[in-house]
């Protein structure tokens, strides 16, 4: 998903108003699960938006004219920085938000390249959010062969293993718990859109999974 453009003020959000700003706002209110919309998000103001707008800004505590569906520079901000309102301060439930493991760890089976199931699977739609289970850094990104597009997130001597995205959000640097640093997809040696998630010692090469807890 593109990343939201600065704040371009409340002047900027009035019916017949056509930017791509206004598409990539309607994208994160859908990701956001706020989209009130029965075709789009599409680059025009209109009506669908307002309610979506106005539902994000629900979602985040704002009441009455706060929440008047059209974006002002606080809501804004926390719109355009995916994924900081969600777990604030507290444990990570899953790498992927709703969803469960599907695969689990350490299951055998002669398609796998060692013959076992180096991590666990999250089965979810193409498109939903990746979160960093634990504060840390990205280390790592790339595009392999059997983990497709991954992204390695370094926190507490272990490295978190996150393959086959469609996206990735964020490639290096530091990352809070709860933060959204990708998507799920089916990028590499993968049947269906889900994350593939695995734990190894720090640097641990392949091989050297341990049980995918955090
Ligand atoms: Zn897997």
């Amino acid at each position: 998903m593109p990343a939201l453009a600065p704040f371009p003020g409340t002047t900027f959000f009035h019916k017949g108003q056509r930017s791509p700003v206004i598409a990539s706002m309607g994208k994160r209110l859908v990701a956001e699960g706020c989209g009130k919309y029965r075709t789009g998000p599409g680059p025009e103001w209109t009506d669908a938006d307002k309610q979506s707008y106005a539902a994000w800004q629900r979602k985040i505590g704002f009441e009455g004219a706060a929440a008047d569906g059209i974006p002002g520079k606080s809501s804004w901000e926390r719109l355009r920085v995916p994924g900081t309102q969600s777990a604030p301060g507290g444990r990570v439930a899953s790498p992927v938000p709703g969803h469960g493991v599907t695969t689990h760890y350490r299951v055998k089976g002669p398609h796998w390249s060692l013959g076992y199931h180096t991590g666990v699977d999250y089965a979810a739609p193409k498109g939903k959010a990746c979160v960093a289970v634990l504060s840390g850094s990205i280390v790592r990104n790339g595009d392999d062969r059997s983990f497709g597009n991954f992204l390695v997130l370094r926190a507490g001597g272990f490295d978190y293993w996150y393959c086959h995205l469609s996206e990735q959000t964020v490639k290096r640097g530091s990352v809070k718990a709860g933060q959204k640093i990708g998507e799920v997809g089916s990028t590499g040696n993968a049947t269906g859109p889900h994350l593939h998630f695995e734990k190894r010692p720090a640097g641990g090469g392949f091989g050297s999974d341990v049980k995918p807890v955090w």
